[in-house]
């Protein structure tokens, strides 16, 4: 049963600034968005999972990717170009946002 899905809008106009959307009632509160996503956009509050800053998300795909429950959805596009920019400067071809950018 899904409890709901967040989108993530802009206060300003009401339209999407990002492709992140959050179903809160497929997450298992496995943890893993808290660790991979480099921007802390999501955050324990209690005992639940929330997004605490939507709007920093850029995309890289991480959670989606970690999300053992499919509670995260985000068209990750060209991803993190901080992390694709250090990969290849250490000569890896695995990028991983978070641990190639921004930590
Ligand atoms: S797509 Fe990347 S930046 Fe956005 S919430 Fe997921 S891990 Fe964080
Ligand atoms: S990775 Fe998915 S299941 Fe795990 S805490 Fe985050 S949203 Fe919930």
């Amino acid at each position: 049963m899904e409890i709901g899905t967040l989108d993530v809008m802009s206060p300003q106009n009401g339209g999407r600034i990002n492709t992140l959307v959050f179903y809160p009632g497929r997450c298992v509160r496995c943890g893993m968005c808290l660790k991979v996503c480099p921007h802390r956009v999501f955050a324990l509050e209690g005992e639940r999972i929330r997004l605490a800053r939507p709007a920093d998300c850029m995309e890289c795909g991480a959670c989606r990717k970690n999300c053992p429950s499919h509670a995260i959805e985000v068209d990750s596009g060209v991803g993190c170009a901080s992390a694709m920019i250090k990969a290849a400067l250490r000569g890896r071809e695995d990028v991983v946002c978070g641990e190639d950018c921004c930590r």
